[in-house]
Parts: C-alpha cells; structure tokens; sequence
C-alpha cells in the first residue's frame, strides 16, 4: 500500500519521492468539511434515542470527528431528522433548517422521517421529511440500529468526498433562498403549492362561467 501510494503519475526526481505530497483542492476541501461535520442536537421521537447511542462511548461518532453536536441551528451543518415528522413540527423544521448555515445536509433517519413509518397514513404525519426539505441520506429501519446510522454517516462522508466546489449548490446565487415555512391550519399548507390551490379553484369555476356564457 505504502509503495502504491509512493507511485505517483508525475515524473521526480529519485531524491523528492516520498517527500511530495499531490493533492487538489476539492480534495482538501471535502476532506476538511468531512471530517468535522457537526450534527444538531435534536430528536423528534424515538429514532433519537438510537441517535443517542451513537454519540455515546460504545458506538462513539466522535471517532468520524462528529461529536461536536451543536444545540444551536446556526452552528451546525448536518439536520439528523431522527423521528416522527408531525405537521405541527415540520413548520419548526425547515425554520431550523433555514436557520443552518450552509453547506448543510440533511440525514433522514428511519422509517418515519424517510416517508411516514407505522403513521404513513395517520391524519398528523407527514409522509416523509423530504416532502419539504432536500434529503441527502436515508436511513431504513424502525428504529435503525446504532450501526445503521453510523453507515448513513459514512455515506454522507462518501457524498462529500464527491462534491466539488465549482458546483456546490452554496457558491450559487440562489443557494440562499429560505424554504418558504409550511402553514399549519386545518391541515398543513406548503406554500409552495399556492398554485395548485389557483389552479383547483380557477377549474372549478370554469362551468359557472360557461353557464354565463
Ligand atoms: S421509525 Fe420507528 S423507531 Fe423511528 S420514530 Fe418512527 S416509529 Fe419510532
């Protein structure tokens, strides 16, 4: 491995190898980006108490330089969604996610989080956090074990190593645009989808219209 490693594709001379390093800027930056992601501290219901586990000692994410879960949105970079996603939450969660600065990413960890769960169907649940905010890593199970989380944080490790910064969405002129916080009446509005509600009302009104005529 070491000598593999000592075989680079450029020509030195015999007395520098072992002694230059070649590496690329998106390489330096994704390494150090990481390998110091900050997770925020909060769990919605019981997928948390996995999550729990693995900032504790037997599982221990700090080995993935992640311990440094921030209780605070603006300080942290990765949404661990680790539970239930109800409609009198979600409104609370994309303002939390707003409120990340970014580069951010988003974790769904679970069943429920990933489209509902057991409540897929329950008049309260939202059928998956993704309905609203970008998902970047899914997390299957009920609840996930230790392990599998631990997996989703290596696989979102494996997604930064593949970004570049030429196109990461944040160097963007439209990266900064807040995702519009859902409105929770009788039931939960995106507003996103107003122009659905237009388009339903105006196809509606259309027959009494042609009655005028
Ligand atoms: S996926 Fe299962 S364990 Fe996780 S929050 Fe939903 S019901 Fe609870």
């Amino acid at each position: 491995m070491g000598e593999e490693i000592n075989k680079p594709e450029y020509d030195f001379p015999d007395e520098l190898r072992g002694n230059i390093a070649i590496t690329t800027l998106d390489r330096i930056y994704n390494w150090g980006r990481r390998s110091s992601v900050w997770p925020m501290m909060f769990g919605l219901a019981c997928c948390a108490i996995e999550m729990i586990c693995v900032a504790a000692s037997r599982y221990d994410f700090a080995r993935f330089g992640m311990e440094v879960m921030r209780p605070s949105p603006r300080q942290s970079d990765l949404m661990i969604v680790s539970g239930t996603v109800t409609k009198k939450m979600i409104p609370m969660i994309v303002r939390l996610y707003n409120q990340m600065p970014e580069p951010k990413y988003v974790l769904a960890m679970g069943a429920c989080a990933s489209g509902g769960g057991p409540f897929k169907e329950g008049y309260n649940v939202v059928s998956g956090v993704d309905k609203f905010i970008p998902v970047d890593v899914y997390v299957p199970g009920c609840p996930p074990t230790p392990q599998a989380l631990l997996n989703g944080l290596i696989t979102l490790q494996e997604k930064i190593d593949k970004q570049s910064i030429r196109t990461v969405r944040w160097y963007k002129r439209e990266a900064s645009e807040p995702i519009p916080i859902p409105v929770l009446g009788p039931d939960l509005i995106d507003p996103r989808d107003i122009h659905l509600f237009d388009a339903t009302r105006s196809s509606v009104e259309k027959p009494d219209a042609q009655k005028d005529v």
